[in-house]
């Protein structure tokens, strides 16, 4: 069976078809304010229990008005995902590829543009951080996961049936739903979350972040005009605690399907073992979590590479992907030679509103974010071990903008070298050339994350040396290039330590997960004698 390709980049250059389509849409979503609600069991549900989703490049401008649920419509997703699983086991796996790969090609084709604007402006990407995410990205997760879930039903099968008898895998999903709980950050991972276990036979509970419910509806929406049956994937905007609990509180709870921050994916695996004795199964817990994501430069290194990549990877949507560089550590000599024309690049990035193409950056996604990246920025400018080389300055008055900024530190353990900052900030450790070695290990040794990482070597030796002390220090690898923009198939996502179960989402291993098998053998002409040659008497 051949395998799908990665859907292309549409590139929206002036006067390109797609620009002329994103602008009218753009256009058309920022002039309305939509209700956005619960929808269990393929219904909608207003629930009256209001809260407001703004545009962070304008936060004052309301974009949606989103109903959250409450514990009766927690229960009744819950009930609603464990009724639906039956019917949604017996169509088989190739009626729900089918109807995986009839959204893939809605969102290639007459959806893309309305699921592209509302990223852009419910999560403030550029139309470019837009495209790759809420339409390739998850175009690719859609297809790619039926294509391998297809195969693995092959694969699968006992290699061997004696003669009489045959023996077989069945292809079980979990028994009960998954309770799927998602980042704002990318669109792509939100309604992959409830999908991939959703193409094996799960059932989900879909509980989307705070800061990106109308992006994540309209996905929903896409979904349901598809053909997906009620029940199938329940959307819930609400608390994460209170959906947690009464999920953990059902018996049929199967499977935590988590992409987030370390800390909140620790709290729920802590409250998922307290809840094991009521719970019928050992549920599967599959969690994608933060990272603090490295660049390392050898002395002999390709310099304007670097500059790009440290440029791109660390600001490109102002930091806020797991994978964005965020620590670098650079030898004197190649410090010395492309600071000055990184810093200079770094001030003529555009920043501002999403819907003006020019800009390169526009705005962090909420205040709680902004509170957070700022305060690591001034407690660095008030630090002696620390500089602030570049950007450093921010304003909240119309949207969350903060500058990308640089830190350069003498302390390689300084907070900014090893906290998750999710922003716009990079730091570097300037060291000696002749300290690669050292520099290596303290690379593997002071962040507890292990996701993503980069090394910038020209000889293949150094490349090596590189490959092997930082084998455990990220779960997606970088040999000359950024460490940010994993493609499907191509590069499967996913880190170890504190960064997450590494079960690498859009690939075959995370489709295993959300699957029970059971081991079937037929006997052809059952015996029908009970006892053994071994018991015959001798003569
Ligand atoms: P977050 O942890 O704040 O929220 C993630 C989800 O968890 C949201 O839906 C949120 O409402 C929910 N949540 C928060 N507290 C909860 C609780 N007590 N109980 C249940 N649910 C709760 O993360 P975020 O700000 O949305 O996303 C950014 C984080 O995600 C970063 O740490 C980033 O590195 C990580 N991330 C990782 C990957 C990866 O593949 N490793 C990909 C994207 C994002």
């Amino acid at each position: 069976m051949s395998h799908p390709v990665n859907e292309p980049i549409l590139g929206y250059s002036p006067g390109s078809k797609e620009r002329i389509e994103i602008k009218a849409e753009l256009d058309r979503q920022i002039s309305e304010v939509i209700e956005i609600p619960c929808i269990i069991n393929g219904k909608e549900v207003f629930t009256g229990n209001i809260t407001t989703q703004v545009i962070p490049h304008n936060h004052n401008h309301i974009i949606a008005r989103v109903h959250l649920a409450g514990k009766d419509e927690m229960e009744n997703a819950c009930k609603a995902a464990v009724n639906a699983q039956q019917n949604w086991i017996d169509i088989g796996l190739e009626s729900r590829c089918e109807i995986f790969e009839k959204c893939a090609d809605l969102l290639a084709g007459e959806w893309r543009m309305k699921v592209n604007a509302s990223t852009m402006l419910n999560q403030s990407k550029t139309v470019f951080q837009a495209e790759i995410d809420s339409a390739c990205e998850l175009i690719d997760f859609w297809r790619f996961n039926c294509f391998y879930a297809r195969n693995f039903h092959d694969d699968l099968q006992p290699l061997v049936s004696p003669p009489g008898v045959k023996n077989s895998t069945e292809i079980r999903p979990l028994e009960g739903f998954v309770l799927s709980i998602t980042p704002f950050n990318f669109t792509s991972i939100a309604a992959n979350l409830p999908s991939a276990p959703a193409i094996v036979g799960c059932t989900s509970v879909w509980k989307p972040s705070r800061n990106s419910y109308l992006s994540n509806y309209i996905l929903m929406q896409l979904m349901m005009e598809a053909g997906l049956p009620d029940g199938v994937i329940n959307f819930l905007p609400g608390s994460g605690a209170e959906i947690t609990e009464v999920a953990l509180a059902n018996p049929d709870f199967a499977g935590l399907h988590f992409t987030g921050s370390t800390a909140t994916f620790q709290g729920l695996w802590q409250e998922i073992g307290l809840a094991l004795p009521n719970l019928r199964s050992y549920p599967r817990i599959v969690g994608e979590t933060g990272g603090k994501d490295f660049v390392v430069a050898h002395p002999n290194c390709n310099e304007r590479g670097l500059l790009v990549a440290l440029l791109r990877g660390s600001f490109e949507f102002q930091g806020q992907k797991c994978s964005a560089a965020s620590r670098a550590y650079v030898p004197q000599s190649v410090w010395s030679s492309i600071s000055d024309e990184l810093c200079d690049e770094i001030r003529k990035i555009k920043m501002g509103d999403a819907m003006d193409f020019t800009n390169f950056m526009t705005a962090v996604i909420d205040q709680r974010s902004f509170d957070k990246i700022t305060g690591y920025i001034d407690r660095a400018k008030a630090d002696d071990s620390c500089e602030v080389i570049v950007g450093g300055n921010y304003d909240d008055s119309v949207g969350w903008f903060i500058e990308p900024t640089i830190i350069v530190t003498s302390n390689p353990k300084s907070e900014t070298m090893i906290d998750e900052i999710f922003g716009p900030v990079l730091t570097v450790y300037v060291y000696e050339d002749n300290m690669f070695d050292e520099v290596l290990t303290l690379c593997d040794e002071s962040s507890p994350y292990a996701l993503t990482g980069s090394i910038f070597a020209n000889d293949e030796s150094d490349v090596q040396k590189a490959f092997n002390a930082l084998r455990f220090t990220a779960g997606n690898f970088y040999i000359n290039d950024k460490p940010t923009g994993a493609v499907v198939a191509q590069q499967p996502f996913g880190g170890a330590r504190a960064s997450g179960t590494n079960d690498k989402a859009g690939g075959p291993l995370n489709l295993l997960r959300w699957i029970s098998p059971r081991s079937v053998k037929r006997t052809f002409e059952p015996p029908q004698n009970w006892d053994y040659q071994f018991m015959q008497p001798e003569n």
